[in-house]
């Protein structure tokens, strides 16, 4: 049985950030990737902090020279109101005012070959099949084209994604709201772009229905997915593609920008994506990544909270090392940044399907600081600074939420969430 220092399960970004950033303190890594690279993977707009992970990484070279298309800013569309917003990330900011949109195939791919390059071992394609705790140490049994490989190390990452090996063998999924709804997405090729700046913004745009993202990538490509509320999927008697296209219909700014082009892949489709899973942590264990829990991708997180709970991870589990202790108790802190974390996207995805939040969102205004305040928490800054006058000015902005909903019940309006939808 080969025998490492930590073993890593999943090598999408939580994986490979991890198993990099371990290997760079100095341990032994073997990581297990159940698919074989490239392989199609949602989740193509990043937030502009992971530029800086990718930097901290020492892969933000690698990154340039593929060529990703930048996005400088994110524009939100109402569909019900014509109204629209560009929110275009903040200069003078400990990160760069952008970031990339990825193919995720190749992203994901570029980041585990730099692991390898850094000394991980990886078992690729390996599933992660059973693992076995004791006092010293964890035993992980995989299966492979080459047989069942057998590790042995002295700590487990859990980086398997939504999959979340060990929270749904032995621990619990928490159903949150905003489960039921469903996502539809595609490549295109040949869609009509922006020119300039704007050419790789992410935009939104938002109906009854759901929402449909349009995220432009390198090479002519486009991602368009529609996510639609779980009302919508039930009161939807036909196909799921064909949903998909009644979705894109709604929408005149993408029908037309789509008029000409060609889908090149699938429509793929993912359902009830939101949970939160427990445990995080355990003796000799931690979660990353979507392993954790996942709510919402109105806001392009996911990728962001993977690489940088992996970061903080691998700081923990090199912490365990140097001293020797290997138990939940030690791993505590590490769950409470990592909840630290979450908290302030979380409750802003929770707000953002509140009429009375998006009345105020789609007319920002920079009283307080609240403008700052809000691209903090959309470009991932509020894991990297939060001081106390953007706090302060979130709660403000959720103050004033409050009286929008008073004067929208007074008139008459709407004011019912529509997470659960
Ligand atoms: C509809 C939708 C749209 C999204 N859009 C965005 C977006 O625009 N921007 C963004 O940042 N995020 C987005 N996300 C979220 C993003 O996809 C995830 O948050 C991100 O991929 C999480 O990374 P991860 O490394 O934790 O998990 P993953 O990227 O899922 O990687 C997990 C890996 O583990 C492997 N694995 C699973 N089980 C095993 C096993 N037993 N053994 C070995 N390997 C295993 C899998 O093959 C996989 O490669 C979106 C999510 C959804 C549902």
């Amino acid at each position: 049985m080969d025998a490492f220092d930590v073993i890593v399960a999943g090598g999408g970004p939580g994986g490979s950030s991890t198993a990099t950033f371990l290997a760079d303190a100095g341990l032994r890594v073997a990581l297990f990737e159940r698919e074989r690279f490239p392989r199609f993977h949602v989740g193509e707009s990043l937030m502009p902090a992971s530029m800086l992970l990718l930097e901290q990484l020492g892969v933000r070279a690698a990154m340039d020279e593929r060529g990703f298309q930048l996005k400088y800013g994110a524009s939100f569309h109402d569909e019900e109101t014509g109204g629209a917003q560009t929110f275009y990330f903040l200069p003078g900011q400990p990160w760069p005012n952008y970031s990339y949109q990825v193919p995720r195939a190749e992203f994901d791919t570029v980041l585990l070959e730099h692991a390898k390059k850094r000394g991980v071992t990886v078992y690729q394609p390996a599933s992660v099949e059973a693992t076995e705790f004791n006092a010293d140490g964890v035993t992980v049994t995989a299966s492979s084209e080459s047989g069942a490989p057998r590790v042995r190390a002295a700590m487990l990452v859990d980086a398997t994604g939504r999959d979340a090996l060990m929270a749904s063998r032995y621990g619990r999924r928490r159903r949150i709201p905003n489960l039921g709804k469903v996502a539809l997405f595609a490549h295109f090729k040949g869609a009509a772009r922006q020119s300039g700046r704007d050419e790789g913004n992410i935009r939104i745009y938002v109906m009854r229905e759901g929402w449909l993202w349009w995220i432009p990538l390198a090479g002519g490509l486009t991602s368009v997915g529609a996510v639609c509320h779980a009302r919508t999927v039930k009161a939807w008697t036909g196909e799921l593609e064909a949903l998909f296209y009644a979705m894109v219909a709604r929408s005149r700014g993408v029908s037309e920008a789509l008029a000409g082009a060609v889908r090149v892949t699938p429509v793929h489709r993912q359902a009830s994506f939101a949970y939160d899973n427990s445990p995080v942590v355990g003796d000799r264990y931690v979660a990353v990544g979507d392993a954790i829990a996942f709510v919402d991708p109105i806001f392009s997180g996911g990728v962001y909270i993977a690489l940088r709970t992996g970061q903080l991870a691998a700081a923990a589990i090199t912490e365990a090392f140097r001293a020797g202790d290997f138990s939940a108790r030690r791993f505590a802190a590490y769950e409470r940044r990592v909840r630290a974390g979450l908290a302030p996207l979380f409750k802003f995805i929770h707000k953002y399907y509140e009429p009375a939040f998006f009345d105020l969102f789609m007319r920002p205004r920079n009283h307080f600081g609240i403008y700052e305040a809000v691209l903090n928490v959309l470009s991932g800054g509020n894991w990297v600074t939060s001081p106390l006058r953007l706090r302060l000015a979130l709660r403000i902005l959720y103050g004033l939420t409050r009286l929008n909903g008073w004067l929208r019940r007074r008139a008459g309006l709407p004011i019912e969430s529509r997470l659960e939808w």
